[in-house]
């Protein structure tokens, strides 16, 4: 096998990361951050999603020596001017539930034509032979009332161009296939390969 970590400790992330890759990245294995010695993981004080999943993925790899991937993600909203982005894990500062009423009550005067949204992933990638980072959106609205059990953080509050359907309501194949993250570790996927055959 050949391991690589996620400089996560979100399960679902790394549930969705598994499921993208191993399909396309032969023999991988990918931990979490609890699989490994723990280290100071790194503050994101960065104001992009790139900026953020290098930093992250910089601190794992000089940690544990194995490649390294991060992904820092959000949501930005037209009517918030791209907000909350790089801030959605902390938007209400109450955790996800928190959040997603917090993002309803902030649009509850937004008629339909004006609730656009994108979901946004940066995914980086640092091993001895560098870095790279894949950037991809999804984009969509943001719904009236929260619609589904599935996904996770602002899933059930999104729906994607083109679905009536919240992403918590897709199967977790269809969410991949048109995701953010999913597109990003598609693009990010030879590039693993590559480094894992180094
Ligand atoms: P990060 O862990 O700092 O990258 O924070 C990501 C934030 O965006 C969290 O609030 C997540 O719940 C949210 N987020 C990222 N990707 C998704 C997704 O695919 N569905 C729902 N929420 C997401």
């Amino acid at each position: 096998m050949s391991e690589v970590v996620l400089a996560s400790r979100n399960q679902k992330k790394l549930v969705e990361l598994r499921r993208v890759l191993e399909p396309l990245v032969p023999g991988i294995e990918v931990l979490g951050l609890d699989d490994v010695a723990p280290f100071d993981e790194p503050a994101e004080t960065e104001p992009t999603f790139e900026g953020n999943a290098l930093l992250k993925a910089h601190a794992c790899f000089a940690a544990t020596g194995l490649p390294s991937l991060a992904d820092d993600s959000g949501i930005a909203v037209d009517a918030l001017n791209g907000m909350p982005g790089v801030l959605s894990a902390r938007w209400s500062g109450a955790g996800d539930e928190a959040n997603n009423r917090l993002l309803l009550s902030q649009l509850v005067d937004v008629p339909d034509e004006r609730r656009g949204a994108a979901f946004v992933a940066a995914v980086a990638l640092v091993w001895d032979g560098g870095e790279i980072v894949e950037t991809r959106r999804m984009p969509g609205r943001i719904l009236r009332a929260e619609q589904g059990e599935g996904g996770f953080g602002y899933d059930p509050l999104f729906a994607a161009d083109g679905n009536e359907r919240s992403n918590a309501e897709l199967t977790p194949e269809q969410k991949d296939a048109i995701s953010h993250r999913g597109q990003a570790l598609r693009a990010l996927a030879p590039h693993i390969v590559a480094a894992l055959g180094d």
